[in-house]
């Protein structure tokens, strides 16, 4: 099968799938006026296939058929692959006007975590089906969800002492063909809309506790899946000012697996407890590198965003708004660095030939990345001012009594027009005052792992002996 359209796409997600937003069960999730802002973010993905440019950097040949296909499912299995998928990256954000496309990212990341544990366990047949999955998600163009994140109850306790043995999903069944898989999956970004999902555990697992290390695909409809969204923000925006494109994003969902069947064929890690925790890790060390590039494209439009709200306000040269900007530019161009640095250092993940970004660099950019973002918006918010929570909305622009006022009191600096000003500032509402606003925040701590997460392999991967060896040599220490 060719590389699917965008069309093609979306055609495959009307297929029943068990979806709800808001209490209501969804008929067609790219119908939906909620569900409708990620489908159409997602679409690019397929888009970028077929442009003459993005092609080049998207579509890869198949190493069997020769027949083309996704860059996305590449085995990193040379270091320069790790630079490429930076470029494979940070272009489908361009390409997607600041947005990232998201539906083959985190499934390939969890797709070469799998490969390379399988390799590392040694487990032939392992290594045979996440390989075969690899082709068959590549051949036949599908978009794939990772669902890690388990809901998890208490978290001081681990899943066998929690008060229902379902807050980590787990095998309740199995046959000599196929296990039964109950529990739920949390936050999982585009769910409702992708064909594939791709399940890990998200912790370490104790002997007792087998039935929760596994680690399996099954397609997104399969009986017994049910999916929550919630809204983030309607696909027909009649709020803010209207911009060249609708606005992009994308919508989470609870995942509900009850009694799901799921062929072996399909199973990746079952019962092996030991490896549990080096599965959610090595997905980590392949998806939290994807994660610090594409927050490069939001940052430099953030960056934008405040430096042209300063000239809108027309105080762009006061001493205190540079130190503003300087804030600002120091933020954005840190955050680069530490993802050029990272992917500058290629690592040979666990001796699995596969590589990943320097552990060590992704994980401080991703940390530098989520410390600092609250006060980068500040400071946009701080050089925005009040219009941002109080403006007139693109309804009031364009009623013919009240266009008027506005085009005579909304005006402000340098070559800004009322009109200008406030489309300026209805993008800014959104980007750093509003519903999606606060998402974003919270998505910055926690999406891709939290301040510990991060904290952790920082632990694990900085060289404590070296700056110790270091010090001890300056002071002449013999312990
Ligand atoms: C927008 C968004 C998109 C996401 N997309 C996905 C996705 O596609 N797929 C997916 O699998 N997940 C996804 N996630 C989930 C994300 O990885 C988790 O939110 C993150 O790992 C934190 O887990 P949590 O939300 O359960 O918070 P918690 O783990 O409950 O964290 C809350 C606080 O508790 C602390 N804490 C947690 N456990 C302990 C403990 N044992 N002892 C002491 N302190 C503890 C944490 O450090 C943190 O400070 C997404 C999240 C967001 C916000």
């Amino acid at each position: 099968m060719a590389l699917r359209t965008a069309e093609e796409y979306k055609a495959g997600l009307r297929d029943n799938r068990n979806v709800f937003i808001l209490g209501q069960k969804v008929p067609d999730v790219t119908e939906d006026p909620y569900i409708k802002v990620g489908v159409e973010t997602a679409a690019f993905d397929f888009m970028m296939g077929h442009d003459p440019v993005m092609s080049k950097i998207t579509v890869m040949k198949d190493p069997e058929t020769g027949e083309p296909v996704s860059t996305y499912f590449e085995v990193p299995d040379y270091p320069e692959s790790v630079q490429k998928r930076h470029e494979l990256i940070i272009n489908a954000c361009y390409f997607a006007e600041g947005a990232l496309p998201f539906v083959k990212d985190v499934g390939s990341d969890i797709i070469n975590g799998l490969t390379a544990v399988a390799k590392i366990m040694g487990n032939p047949s392992y290594i045979r089906r996440i390989n075969d999955y690899r082709w068959h998600c590549a051949r036949k163009d599908l978009s794939i969800a990772g669902l890690v994140t388990d809901v998890k109850g208490d978290r001081s306790k681990g899943p066998s002492e929690q008060k229902t043995p379902d807050y980590y999903l787990r095998v309740v069944d199995e046959s000599a063909d196929e296990i039964v898989v109950s529990g739920a999956k949390a936050h999982i970004t585009a769910g409702a809309y992708v064909d594939e999902f791709l399940v890990i555990p998200t912790r370490n697992m104790s002997e007792a506790e087998g039935d929760y290390a596994v680690a399996f695909a099954i397609p997104a409809n399969t009986k017994g899946i049910t999916q929550m969204c919630r809204p983030n923000f309607r696909y027909e925006d009649k709020y803010h000012f209207p911009t060249p494109t609708p606005k992009r994003g994308h919508i989470e969902s609870l995942v509900v697996f009850d009694n799901v069947r799921v062929p072996k064929e399909r199973v990746f890690i079952l019962r092996e407890w030991q490896f549990a925790q080096y599965v959610a890790y090595a997905f980590s060390a392949f998806h939290r590198y994807t994660a610090v590039t594409y927050k490069i494209p939001i940052l430099e439009y953030m960056t934008g965003l405040g430096l042209l709200a300063a000239e809108a306000n027309g105080i762009e040269k006061a001493s205190h708004v540079r130190e503003r900007f300087i804030e600002m530019i120091k933020y954005t161009e840190t955050t680069k660095a530490l993802a050029k640095a990272a992917y500058s250092s290629p690592e040979n993940f666990g001796g699995s030939g596969l590589y990943v970004a320097s552990r060590l660099n992704s994980n401080m950019a991703k940390l530098h990345f989520a410390s600092n973002f609250h006060e980068f918006v500040r400071n946009i918010q701080d050089l925005a001012g009040g219009l941002l929570v109080t403006q007139p909305t693109y309804q009031d622009w364009k009623h013919k009594e009240l266009r008027p006022y506005l085009e005579k009191y909304m005006g402000g600096g340098g070559n800004f027009t009322a009109e200008e000003r406030l489309k300026l500032m209805s993008m800014l509402h959104h980007i750093v005052a509003s519903d999606f606003a606060g998402w974003h925040e919270v998505c910055t701590i926690h999406a891709e792992g939290s301040f510990a997460a991060q904290k952790m392999m920082l632990f694990a991967e900085a060289p404590m002996n070296m700056y110790k060896d270091r010090a001890k040599e300056v002071v002449g220490l013999n312990v």
